[in-house]
């Protein structure tokens, strides 16, 4: 096929991003195409709505970008006004944005612990979503407590979609009522459920199990991507076949299996925890999802920080009680100051590794040291068996 010269643009899914290497992301569909220099700065004039010339070279990426419904041919220039930045290096794609630690549950597990009624204000909250979009970042996760109890939250929603990430709203999953659920303009949401019945309401309380169903119908009738976290604990052991057989009835492309760490509430709940030997097996039922290739050399959180409701910024969410500053100071210079913990620091030494990537520091320091093998991935992955170490039943 030969082309003249002619205008191209980039679909308005997507995106181009200056991370480490040059990328279209698709934000619909959560996938980050790397680019050759010569074919990022291609896509730029298209972004720029600039005449291209077609040479013979390009017409294979052309074809495919067509194909993929990443770019379409135009009559008439189409220009964008972002400008792609450049990321810091290593670039902050994920952010976990805690904008509440108000909730209409009082889950048995939460690390969150005890509501303090905390709202980051809206002004704040569109400063950092400006500032998440400049920095190249890709996906959101809009969290609490339950992000929809945020006064603004309506306010936040209706804006989310100006934005050139992926949104992801992680809810329990009680208020989407098919109302709501029309009314969202995030990409997906992820809704916890905990295991059957049974064990799902031994920790979140009754009437709630039937609800997050509905909720999961209403979202994907709304034709909103849905996808699954479930915590691993002592009541949900048994349910695990039956609730795998339920997620895949849903149809659900992604299922994030994790275990509960020692802390918030789970403090008084201890009788729910299972031991990294009693979890590994069941942490294998996840499947789907994960996030986009990253820097070969790095542990988990390369590319991730939270901000927590009272406006401090965090490695993650469980790191709360180490901040690296305030949200007020700027997200760029906040994520610069996250400690930054390399591959070959850890004393793992195992065939697992590249995929592994030893698992969760958190955990890791729970379990005694930061450094140490994550045991629970350890066990998850086969590379313990069960009984192997005697401080499996350290507590995490
Ligand atoms: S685990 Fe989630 S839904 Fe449950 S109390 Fe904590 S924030 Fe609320
Ligand atoms: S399986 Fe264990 S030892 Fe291997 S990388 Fe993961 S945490 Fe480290």
């Amino acid at each position: 096929m030969s082309y003249p010269d002619e205008f191209f643009a980039i679909a308005p899914h997507c995106s181009l991003k200056r991370l480490e290497e040059p990328y279209l992301y698709d934000i619909e569909n959560d996938e980050l195409y790397e680019l050759s220099e010569e074919a990022y700065q291609f896509l730029l004039k298209c972004l720029q709505g600039e005449r291209v010339s077609v040479r013979k070279e390009d017409e294979e990426f052309i074809q495919y970008c067509l194909s993929e419904n990443l770019i379409a041919p135009t009559e008439t220039p189409i220009k964008r006004e972002e400008v792609p930045h450049a990321s810091p290096i290593p670039s902050l794609r994920y952010l976990e944005f805690q904008i509440t630690d108000r909730c209409n549950l009082r889950c048995r597990h939460c690390y969150i612990g005890e509501c303090l009624h905390r709202n980051i204000p809206f002004e704040k909250i569109l400063r950092v979503l400006k500032e998440f979009e400049e920095i190249q970042g890709l996906r959101l996760l809009l969290s609490g407590g339950e992000p929809l109890l945020h006064p603004h939250f309506w306010k936040i929603n209706d804006v989310l979609r100006d934005y050139a990430f992926r949104s992801v709203l992680l809810s329990n999953g009680i208020l989407i009522t098919r109302e709501v659920a029309r009314r969202l303009h995030v990409h997906e949401v992820q809704v916890s459920l905990d295991g059957m019945k049974e064990g799902h309401e031994s920790i979140r309380g009754e009437g709630t199990f039937e609800k997050v169903l509905e909720a999961v119908d209403h979202l994907q009738e709304a034709d909103i991507r849905v996808s699954i976290a479930t915590m691993v604990h002592q009541k949900n052991l048994k349910e695990f076949d039956a609730l795998a057989s339920l997620i895949q009835s849903k149809n659900i492309g992604e299922w994030n299996v994790d275990v509960p760490c020692i802390s918030g509430r789970m403090e008084e709940s201890r009788d729910l925890w299972v031991s990294p030997s009693e979890a590994g097996p069941y942490l294998r039922y996840g499947y789907g999802g994960g996030l986009h290739s990253s820097e070969k050399n790095a542990t988990c959180g390369a590319h991730l920080c939270a901000i927590l409701p009272n406006g401090d910024v965090a490695k993650c969410g469980l790191f709360s009680r180490e901040p690296v500053g305030r949200i007020d100071e700027g997200l760029r210079v906040c994520w610069e100051r996250v400690p930054r913990i390399r591959l070959k620091e850890l004393t793992c030494n195992c065939s697992e590794i590249e995929e592994c990537r030893g698992g969760c520091r958190y955990r890791a320091k729970l379990q005694g040291d930061l450094f140490q093998p994550d045991l629970f991935q350890c066990y998850a992955r086969g590379v313990l068996k069960g009984g192997e170490r005697n401080d499996d039943q350290k507590g995490c």
